[in-house]
């Protein structure tokens, strides 16, 4: 018999999970032919999450849950539950009931009958986003398309149904700086897509604030791009040809009005602008380089302190 993996990330989540377990699982009945397992991963809360886990692996053993030392992010929670999966078709799931799990019912159905590898979804609108976050987000997702190769779907959840052949091309990518959005369009796959209305939490509240979310936009963009680093050195072609104007056109002024000594105001703002975008590219060249130093170490990414075994 097939198997389905649910994997869900939690982060300080103890309101929603048995909410999440118990409407995950109608809708697992409700699919024939098939077993499932859940695997439940705790980043390092603070709260009652995991105890919860250990409560619903007693009553059902096909819950599986990894507990991690402390908070690792979603990216590596997702990686673990990757790690752990043993079914056939793996998905993840946020825990907030915010991908909504009957979804899982016509997912399963394209996988199964059309030719697909993954079904993934993305949402309609973002309506549950506040004005700002869907601004720079939609920002984002120019951004990062226009200077990647890979293909990074506006819009698209981490909730999507893979197969397993999928899934283990995901699981031969270690690297540490994970942006797995990235990952999934660099593992290609023919994937279908199904749009969704956003939906609010059922419970608790999103553990993404605009920092994070920042920090999370370079990451992605540093791990898939290397283009930032050509672009520093057209703008510095550009200010060598600024320079080259400028000099001709001193040298043409000395010799007709045979110029006296001027412009020391002007000297101090070109001087202040052309270090400002010197440090500017060398800081560039210095994000590459500490993502380089972090993916050296080999450090895990990370690291389980309690599984249901
Ligand atoms: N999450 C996690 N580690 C983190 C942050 C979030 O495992 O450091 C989990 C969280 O518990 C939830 C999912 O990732 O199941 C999505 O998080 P959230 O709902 O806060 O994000 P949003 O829906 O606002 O994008
Ligand atoms: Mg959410």
């Amino acid at each position: 018999m097939e198997k389905i993996s649910i994997i869900v990330p939690c982060y300080n989540e103890e309101e929603s999970i048995e909410l999440f377990y118990d409407e995950t699982l109608k809708v697992l009945k409700k699919m024939e032919k098939i077993e499932y397992e859940f695997v439940f991963v705790d980043d390092g809360s603070k709260d009652r999450t995991l105890e919860i886990f250990r409560k619903l692996h007693k009553k059902d053993k096909q819950v599986k849950y990894i507990s991690f030392s402390r908070n690792f992010g979603k990216e590596a929670a997702m990686l673990a539950g990757f790690d752990r999966s043993s079914g056939d078709y793996v998905t993840t799931m946020d825990v907030d009931l915010q991908d909504p799990p009957e979804l899982l019912l016509d997912m399963y159905h394209d996988i199964k009958n059309e030719d697909y590898d993954c079904v993934a979804t993305r949402s309609k609108s973002r309506k549950n986003y506040s004005f700002l976050r869907k601004i720079l987000t939609k920002c984002f997702y120019k951004i990062i398309n226009k200077m990647s190769d890979v293909e990074i779907v506006d819009g698209a959840r981490d909730f999507r149904l893979m197969k397993r052949k999928m899934v283990d091309s995901i699981l031969s990518m270690r690297e540490v700086n994970r942006f797995t959005k990235g990952i999934f369009g660099y593992v290609g796959f023919k994937t279908k897509w199904i749009e969704y209305e956003d939906r609010d939490r059922v419970a608790g509240s999103s553990k993404w604030s605009l920092l994070k979310l920042g920090r999370y936009a370079i990451d992605g963009i540093i791990a898939f791009s290397t283009k930032p680093l050509l672009y520093s050195v057209f703008i510095g072609l550009f200010f060598c040809f600024l320079a080259f104007v400028f000099i001709l056109f001193i040298i043409v002024r000395t010799l007709i009005y045979s110029d006296p000594v001027q412009g020391w105001p002007s000297l101090v703002c070109i001087l202040l602008f052309v270090s400002g975008i010197q440090l500017f590219c060398t800081g560039i060249i210095g994000v590459y380089l500490s993502k380089i130093y972090l993916e050296t170490k080999k450090r895990p990414i990370y690291i389980v302190n309690e599984t249901e075994e």
